[in-house]
């Protein structure tokens, strides 16, 4: 059995060699425990493995590469303002949270932002702001926003979140059909329009549409 140490280093380890390279997300990940986001749960001691594991509510807390390049691709700056669509564990959002001004996340499970408030409130992550929220929407009140990121895949990616997104800014969305391997799509707002392209094969839990039922 490995030290903690040892797992954490393995753990960068296993980043670093699926194209996580980005020596800012490599610190907000080593920054944040990704034990403290799968607590209780039954798999919680393969928190270091590269894996998606199940959370609360039937949904998942994604694979730690996979967070990786999507947190990379979206190449968020220290003044930046993000929104994330589907809180889960609250995982993403703490790492956001440690690159960028300011994190917005949303999930359509109340219990899910709750538990992921609680986490944030111990980690004392205060740049945080978790809402309980059909995502899809994006949240009108605090738009514009410098970077939006989907982690539930849409078969487009949603109008209102494109409309909420800054001349500049840069938005990272799984896209597909829910059940078929979907692929993450970047878009980029200029002033001449939006821009796309087409990064990686993923798999991610669909982005439903109204409320939870416990929410
Ligand atoms: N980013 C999370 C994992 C997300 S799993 C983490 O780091 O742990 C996808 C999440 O999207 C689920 O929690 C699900 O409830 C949420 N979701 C699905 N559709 C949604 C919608 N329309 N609005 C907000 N959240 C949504």
């Amino acid at each position: 059995m490995s030290s903690d140490a040892e797992r954490k280093m393995q753990f960068l380890y296993a980043l670093r060699s699926k194209g996580v390279t980005d020596a800012r997300v490599l610190t907000a990940m080593e920054k944040t425990d990704r034990a403290e986001f799968v607590q209780g749960g039954v798999f919680a001691d393969r928190a270091y493995e590269d894996m998606p594991l199940p959370i609360a509510c039937g949904q998942t807390i994604s694979q730690p590469s996979v967070v990786g390049l999507m947190t990379q691709a979206l190449e968020v700056t220290p003044r930046d303002k993000v929104l994330e669509v589907g809180t889960g564990s609250g995982y993403q959002a703490a790492i956001l949270s440690h690159l960028a001004r300011r994190v917005y996340t949303v999930d359509r499970h109340k219990r899910l932002v709750q538990g992921a408030r609680a986490i944030f409130d111990k980690l004392d992550l205060t740049n945080i702001t978790a809402f309980t929220a059909d995502g899809s929407f994006g949240l009108p009140d605090q738009a514009p926003f410098d970077r939006i990121i989907v982690t539930a895949a849409a078969e487009d990616p949603p109008g209102p979140l494109l409309a909420q997104l800054r001349v500049g800014g840069i938005m990272v969305v799984p896209v597909g059909q829910s059940d078929a391997v979907q692929s993450l799509i970047r878009v980029r707002r200029a002033e001449d329009g939006l821009h796309y392209d087409e990064l990686r094969p993923v798999r991610f839990v669909p982005l439903v549409e109204g409320l939870g039922r416990d929410g």
